[in-house]
């Protein structure tokens, strides 16, 4: 039997009909600006996102980093959530790469306000780090893929313009939040105000690799320079941007399915386990578990479901996080509810001396 793997939505492998795209990519040498695909690909999103230029870059997490090192200057303050994808998992690359600071704020679910902004940005003084950034997550990945109304994502930009800071949007996954609410693409970036935000294709979308970025001229110019001293310039990479631009009239839609099927599992487990998982809370494809009334911690849940042919990401000490995608059939979100019964009721004990732990690697 197959694997059901929910580790993340970057798991999915890509489909025939994008393997066939990117068999027959027009292609040139991206560093140059001679990639025709690629230059599709960024003229596309920019114009979705309603920003004047677009750069492709290998990862969402170097979009990030281009926008920090772009935005701030060493020793500069970025405001964000706790939860969030600059502060958990990019290796600290403010502070490394741009020796930037970050004031988060805690919140249950990963979408702070624009009182929290006002609340975090310092006054000058010659003593304070400068606030100089805000980025939000559309939508919030670590607290369950929670999304920011319109109204509030607008409210967070414009307290950053008006203390005088820049806003970048962390679009890892703003077309689930699309698809959810009826807002556009351009709503949720250029639209609310956002002098920066980008799209990642290798998340929810099904692509092999690959982001977004997108700012005014200036801004890409400038974001140019870093994405080439990071090593992040290319060759024929149009094989990978024939890949986004499949993925944007194939795979945007469908994330409804998505949706839909972590709706399910949520509220299946919640007949019987409401202890475990909160379905109210799923607005996307991202379930969090929470075992802590089960008396087992989730590395041990999660290896139990590996045991039964079922892969999740391991988030804290008693949270997994399960999520839907494009490789995820609506029998496998039924099957993933059995397995999930079954582990829920196996005794609880510690874990093993040395048990690995993989899921955790691939947050
Ligand atoms: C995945 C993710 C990123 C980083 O994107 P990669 O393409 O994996 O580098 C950044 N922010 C959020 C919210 C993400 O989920």
């Amino acid at each position: 039997m197959n694997v059901i793997n929910l580790m993340s939505d970057t798991q999915t492998k890509p489909t025939s009909g994008m393997r066939r795209a990117i068999a027959e990519a027009d292609v040139g040498d991206e560093q140059s600006g001679l990639d025709p695909t690629v230059n599709r690909l960024c003229a596309r999103v920019a114009d979705m996102l309603g920003y004047e230029d677009a750069l492709f870059a290998p990862s969402g997490t170097m979009c990030n980093q281009i926008g920090i090192l772009v935005h701030c200057a060493a020793g500069d303050e970025v405001i964000c959530d706790a939860s969030s994808h600059i502060v958990n998992t990019e290796g600290a690359g403010a502070a490394a790469l741009a020796g930037v600071a970050i004031r988060s704020v805690e919140t249950r679910t990963g979408l702070f306000t624009a009182e929290d902004v006002r609340h975090l940005v310092r006054p000058r003084t010659r003593t304070g780090p400068r606030s100089r950034l805000v980025v939000p997550e559309q939508t919030a990945n670590f607290l369950g893929g929670r999304v920011w109304s319109l109204a509030k994502l607008s409210e967070v930009a414009a307290a950053a313009r008006d203390c005088g800071l820049a806003s970048h949007l962390d679009g890892a996954r703003l077309f689930n939040a699309t698809v959810a609410t009826g807002s556009t693409p351009y709503d949720f970036c250029a639209g609310a105000g956002f002098d920066s935000a980008w799209i990642d294709l290798s998340k929810g979308l099904g692509c092999p690799v690959g982001a977004v970025l997108c700012g005014s001229r200036d801004f890409i110019e400038e974001a140019w320079r870093w994405k080439y001293r990071l090593g992040g310039a290319m060759r024929q990479a149009g094989m990978l941007a024939a890949a986004g631009l499949y993925a944007l009239d194939m795979h945007v839609d469908r994330l409804a399915e998505d949706h839909e099927r972590a709706r399910a599992i949520a509220e299946r487990l919640a007949e019987d386990n409401g202890y475990v998982v909160d379905p109210t809370q799923v607005e996307t494809n991202i379930v969090i578990l929470d075992t802590s009334g089960l008396g087992v911690d989730a590395t041990l849940f999660a290896s139990r479901c590996r045991e039964e042919g079922m892969l999740l990401s391991v988030i804290g000490e008693a949270r997994l996080r399960l999520i839907t995608h494009l490789d995820i059939s609506d029998d496998d979100a039924v099957r993933a509810v059995e397995i999930i019964r079954k582990v829920s009721d196996m005794p609880a004990r510690s874990p093993r001396e040395g048990e690995d732990n993989v899921h955790e690697r691939y947050i």
